[in-house]
C-alpha cells in the first residue's frame, strides 16, 4: 500500500490530521502571541499560522513558514470589523488608511439611508480597482427613494413608485448588499411613513438580510422612534440594527438605561435587534439638518426660494430658534464646522466664532444667516457636541452593544472632521478597556469582531478560526491609544503596530504598507 492511502486510513482511524504527521510549511506564522479569538472567551497564548489568506492553524504551531512574526507582548485578535460607516468614496482613497491603521479590516457602507445606486456596480469595481480594506454595503432607502421618486418628495409614493422602489432593493440584494438602511433625518427618507419601510424590508428579509436605522429622532422623541424600529422589525420579520445608538441634547440625557430596557424588552419578544455606537461627546453630519426638513424640501434652489420670501424665511427662524429652545440650547455654541469647501478657514471654528469671523457678529441671528450661507453654497459637515459621556457608559455595557466609528474615509489633513474616523476602535481599547475598566480586554474585542460578523452576516470572519479569514490586528495591550481629537483629528493611534487583511500585511510596524488585499463581501444568497 502506498504511503498516501496509508495516511487515510490512519486519519480516519484516529481523526488525525495531516498536519500532525507531517510538518507544515506555511505563509507566515505569529508566535508566541495573547490570543483573544473574539468569541468574548479568555486570552490564550499561542501561535497563529495563516496559508493562502486564511488561518490555517491556532494554537501550538509546529512546522515553518516563510515568514515568522514574534508578537510576544502583543495581542492578536480578529481585524476588527465597523458596521457603520459611510465610505461610498473608499475606491478613490483605496488606501483607506484611517480605518485600517486603527485595526479596522471590514467595514459596512452604504449607512442612514445612502449608498451606491447600483450595488452590483460598486461591488464589482472594488474587484477592478483594489482596496486595502474589505467592504460590505447596505443599500439606502433615501438613495432609492430619490431614484424612484425624483425631486418630489414630501408626499407617500405611488403604487408604481413603490413598486419601483422594491424593484431596485430586490436588484440591491440579489447584487449582495447586506441589507437595507434608512436615515430617517433626512432627505426623502424624512418623509416617508412606517408602511413604506415595512414593504421594502420585507424585500430584504425575504433574502435573509438586516435593517438598519438611522432613527427619526435621537433625542426628545427617542421612544416613538424605537417604536418605529419595534415595528418594522416585527411586521417585516428582518432582523434590526439601531444606528449609532445615542442620546442627543441635554434635555434627553440620563435616559440610556431606560432606552435599553425598550430594547431589551422588543428583544423578549423573539425580535432580533441590536446596535453600534461611536464612543464620544460629539456627533457629525451635514450642517443642512439645522435647517429645517421642509425648508430644504425640493433641493437648494427651493431653499433659496424661500429665503427670497420674507414671510417664509421669518418662519424657518422662528421653527430654528423653536428647534434650540426646545433642546435647552441658547445658541449654536455646541455646533463646529468641520469641513467646508467654499470657505476653508472657519473649518474647525464653533457656529458663533465662525459667525464673528465670516459676519462680523456672532449673535443668534448672524449664526443663522450663516447656516443658510453655508447650505446655499453647497453644504458643510460639522461636529455637534451633545452627547452625555455618563449615557455612552451605560450604553457601551450592553452585550449587543458593538463599537462602530460612523465615518468615511478620510484625506489625511482635510478639513476638521470628527476624530471618530481615526480613534474609535483605540478609544475603546484604551479609555474604556484599559483605563475606566467598564469592559474586559476580551469584550471590547467581541464587541468589534463576532458580534459585527454575525449580526451582519459576514461569513467567516470576526473570529480567529481555522478555515477563517485571516484578518488579523496585533496590538500592544498596554499602549494601544487613540491620539486623534476634535482640535487635531488627523492622528492616527498608536499601540497597533500590525494588520492584515486577508492574510496580507496592510500595516506593518505601524505604517501602511500599500498592500490592497480588501476584498467585497456580498451577502450570499438565502439556502
Ligand atoms: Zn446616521
Amino acid at each position: 500500500m502506498k504511503t498516501g492511502v496509508w495516511l487515510v486510513v490512519l486519519m480516519a482511524m484516529g481523526g488525525l490530521s495531516l498536519r500532525a504527521l507531517q510538518p507544515s510549511h506555511y505563509d507566515l506564522i505569529i508566535r508566541n502571541a495573547q490570543i483573544i479569538d473574539g468569541s468574548g472567551s479568555p486570552a490564550q497564548r499561542g501561535d497563529i499560522a495563516i496559508t493562502a489568506g486564511r488561518i490555517a492553524a491556532i494554537g501550538k504551531v509546529r512546522g515553518s513558514a516563510k515568514e515568522t512574526l514574534d508578537a510576544k507582548g502583543m495581542v492578536v485578535a480578529p481585524g476588527f470589523i465597523d458596521v457603520h460607516t459611510h465610505a461610498e468614496s473608499v475606491g478613490s482613497l483605496p488606501l483607506a488608511e484611517n480605518f485600517v491603521r486603527m485595526g479596522v479590516t471590514s467595514i459596512v457602507t452604504g449607512n442612514c439611508g445612502g449608498s451606491a445606486l447600483d450595488i452590483g456596480a460598486f461591488l464589482t469595481n472594488l474587484e477592478k480597482s483594489p482596496v486595502s480594506i474589505n467592504v460590505a454595503t447596505l443599500v439606502g432607502h433615501n438613495t432609492v427613494r430619490s431614484e424612484a421618486m425624483g425631486g418630489s418628495f414630501k408626499r407617500k409614493p405611488t403604487d408604481d413608485e413603490m413598486t419601483q422602489m422594491k424593484q431596485l432593493v430586490e436588484k440591491a440584494m440579489q447584487d449582495g448588499a447586506m441589507g437595507l438602511s434608512t436615515g430617517l433625518i433626512y432627505l426623502p427618507g424624512t418623509y416617508s411613513e412606517t408602511p413604506e419601510i415595512v414593504e421594502l424590508a420585507k424585500v430584504v428579509s425575504a433574502h435573509g438580510g438586516l435593517y438598519a436605522s438611522h432613527m427619526r429622532s435621537e433625542g426628545l422623541e427617542i421612544r416613538q422612534a424605537i417604536d418605529e424600529l419595534v415595528t418594522i422589525a416585527r411586521e417585516a420579520k428582518i432582523r434590526a440594527q439601531l444606528s449609532h445608538i445615542k442620546l442627543s441634547g441635554n434635555a434627553s440625557w440620563g435616559q440610556a438605561a431606560d432606552i435599553l430596557k425598550r430594547l431589551d424588552q422588543a428583544r423578549a419578544e423573539g425580535l432580533q435587534i441590536a446596535h453600534d455606537q461611536y464612543l464620544y461627546t460629539a456627533s457629525s453630519t451635514g450642517i443642512s439638518v439645522l435647517i429645517p426638513s421642509d425648508a430644504r424640501e425640493g433641493g437648494r434652489e427651493q431653499l433659496r426660494q424661500r429665503l427670497a420670501n420674507p414671510e417664509q424665511k421669518a418662519k424657518i427662524i422662528a421653527d430654528m430658534k423653536m428647534g434650540l429652545l426646545r433642546n435647552g440650547r441658547k445658541d449654536y455654541q455646541y455646533a463646529a464646522i468641520a469641513s467646508y469647501s467654499k470657505d476653508r478657514t472657519l473649518n474647525g471654528l464653533r457656529l458663533p466664532q465662525a459667525a464673528k469671523k465670516a459676519r462680523g457678529s456672532e449673535s443668534l441671528d448672524d449664526q443663522i444667516e450663516l447656516i443658510f450661507e453655508i447650505e446655499l453654497n453647497g453644504g458643510a459637515s460639522g461636529v455637534f457636541h451633545g452627547i452625555d459621556e455618563g449615557d455612552i457608559q451605560t450604553f457601551l455595557q450592553h452585550p449587543l452593544t458593538m463599537f462602530a466609528s460612523d465615518s468615511g474615509v478620510r484625506r489625511f489633513n482635510e478639513g476638521a472632521p470628527h476624530p471618530r474616523g481615526y480613534g474609535n476602535n483605540a478609544r475603546a481599547l484604551a479609555r474604556y478597556t484599559r483605563e475606566l475598566k467598564l469592559l474586559r480586554l476580551e469584550e471590547t474585542v467581541r464587541k468589534m469582531s463576532s458580534l459585527p460578523a454575525q449580526t451582519f452576516g459576514l461569513k467567516e470572519r470576526g473570529l480567529l478560526k481555522e478555515g477563517y479569514w485571516a484578518d488579523i490586528v496585533i496590538f500592544d495591550p498596554k499602549r494601544a491609544q487613540d491620539l486623534a481629537t476634535y482640535e487635531q483629528p488627523h492622528q492616527y493611534p498608536k499601540g497597533i503596530p500590525h494588520v492584515l487583511v486577508n492574510g496580507q500585511f496592510v500595516v506593518r510596524d505601524g505604517k501602511h504598507t500599500n498592500a490592497k488585499p480588501g476584498q467585497p463581501i456580498r451577502k450570499e444568497a438565502r439556502r
